[in-house]
């Protein structure tokens, strides 16, 4: 079984699982960790990854629907647990008649709000928090990384992606998905050097990991622990 990643025409991503089997057919299947594809034995890795884009409407609103199950079991509210750089912290929701402020201390998000069973509205709080930070945070690292590879520092832009966790274009621009904020500091790290590497390699090619390897030389362990955070990561949103 190996990790790829289709690469679409808009210059995103969408990472997948392959297994070889001794098949006729191309099957596909969407676990908790992703799009899991199982292929013959003798097709080429371009033929498969053609039969996938011409399917890739299908993939897209299966993984969609993924997300949105999962998505339900999070609770907004008083005392409820979120994931910051690796770390849980706790959300503090008070109710305040005037206020809608929020502000992070010492591993508890505060949020204050005039109802405190308004679920939609703390939700739309916290994860506006999370976009702002994502945006600070991975901006530090691009800046950094960037230099590291001798690359002008691409524009960044925060996405709300639930079924990548970054793509770059051809602009000189990455997109990062907000939810990597949740992840150890090592793993947001691990996926900025991978979108860096791409404005060298448009591809996935030996060359490309090597430019990644530059900057990240533990790549491959990140990857994996990537895949087995996925799940972990799409809880809120
Ligand atoms: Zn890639």
């Amino acid at each position: 079984m190996s990790a790829y990643c289709l690469l679409l025409p808009d210059g995103s991503r969408i990472p997948y699982r392959l297994e070889l089997r001794p098949r006729k057919t191309i099957g596909m299947r969407i676990s908790v960790e992703g799009l899991i594809v199982h292929a013959p034995q003798r097709i080429s890795q371009s033929q498969l990854e053609q039969i996938l884009l011409s399917k890739i409407n299908w993939i897209q609103r299966k993984l969609e629907t993924r997300q949105e199950r999962v998505i339900e079991t999070m609770q907004w509210r008083d005392g409820a647990n979120l994931l910051l750089l690796g770390n849980t912290i706790k959300l503090s929701v008070k109710q305040h008649n005037h206020s809608r402020a929020i502000a992070y201390r010492a591993g508890v998000l505060q949020v204050a709000l005039p109802g405190v069973e308004d679920e939609l509205a703390i939700a739309r709080k916290v994860l506006q928090w999370y976009q702002k930070q994502a945006l600070t945070d991975f901006g530090r690292r691009i800046e950094l990384l960037a230099a590291k590879l001798d690359v002008p520092t691409p524009k960044l832009f925060i996405s709300n992606a639930r079924t990548r966790w970054g793509s770059c274009n051809s602009k000189n621009e990455i997109r990062l998905s907000w939810r990597l904020l949740q992840a150890p500091p090592h793993i947001i790290n691990y996926v900025t050097a991978h979108e860096l590497a791409h404005l060298k390699e448009m591809n996935h090619s030996v060359k490309f990991w090597t430019v990644v390897e530059r900057i990240f030389p533990d790549y491959r362990n990140a990857e994996q622990e990537l895949k087995s955070l996925a799940k972990k990561l799409y809880v809120i949103g």
